[in-house]
């Protein structure tokens, strides 16, 4: 279980989150939804030790992790997917994964696991990173985390600019990992369908705040039109 408890942030002089508390259950997926701009990624950020929060607390079950260095969040059992992929485009995909490996201190073969879940990984060991195409790319993303066996994964914003059948795809492999391995989720993602498809619970931010939450089947036409039509 992730949770996190009235946590506020500010850039300088501009306040990007203000009280902030969610709770993450373990084994389910956690949606964190909102306009572009409303402070997810900032919210991520701060869970991952990336940014300190001005105020506020950030627990992996009973462990106060709001002071963990960055450095130490993969070890500590914190994987994150980042927004925009950032995989390594002069490395191989096999390289980019050993970096996940390095990561968490770890220095073992890549887990066969990860090219069962991604077989085309596996096919493109070989390839550059930067040959793939962007369904591709999210695939390594997330199996560069999973190489080093996390607790709880963060993505942010996966299904970004990623075609719908690589979208379904990933779907199926976060549900597996989920249902499988036990892993808990936090996702950030603007896209409702797959929210609806996979996600268990929402958190709906607005204006660095949280306006709502739930469970996702709950997520009503009067929220969405509320805090996420444009
Ligand atoms: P998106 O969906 O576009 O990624 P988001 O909900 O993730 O949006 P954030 O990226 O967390 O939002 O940004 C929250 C606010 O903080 C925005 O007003 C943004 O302009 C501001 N912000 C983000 N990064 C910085 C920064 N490095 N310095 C100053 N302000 C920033």
């Amino acid at each position: 279980m992730l949770s996190v408890q009235n946590l506020s942030f500010s850039y300088g002089a501009i306040q990007a989150l203000d009280d902030i508390t969610m709770v993450a259950p373990a084994s389910r997926i956690t949606c964190i939804l909102g306009r572009n701009g409303v402070g997810k990624t900032t919210l991520l950020m701060n869970i991952m030790g990336l940014l300190r929060p001005t105020i506020g607390a950030v627990f992996m079950e009973d462990r106060d992790v709001t002071d963990l260095p960055a450095d130490k969040h993969a070890a500590a059992g914190f994987g994150l997917v980042p927004q925009g992929r950032r995989i390594f485009a002069r490395l191989t995909v096999e390289e980019n994964l050993r970096v996940g490996l390095a990561s968490a201190g770890r220095k073992a073969k890549i887990p066969d696991e990860v090219y069962e879940l991604f077989p085309i990984l596996k096919t493109m060991s070989r390839r550059m990173g930067g040959d793939l195409s962007g369904g591709q790319q999210q695939q390594l993303a997330i199996a560069r985390a999973l190489v080093a066996e996390p607790r709880i994964l963060l993505l942010d914003e996966p299904t970004e600019g990623i075609q719908p059948n690589v979208i379904q795809q990933i779907g199926e492999v976060l549900k597996r990992l989920v249902v499988e391995r036990g892993l808990t989720i936090v996702m950030v993602e603007q896209y409702l369908d797959f929210v609806k498809e996979i996600g268990d619970r929402f958190y709906l931010m607005d204006r660095r705040r949280v306006v709502a939450e739930g469970i996702t089947s709950d997520l009503s036409a009067h929220l969405v039109h509320r805090h996420l039509s444009v």
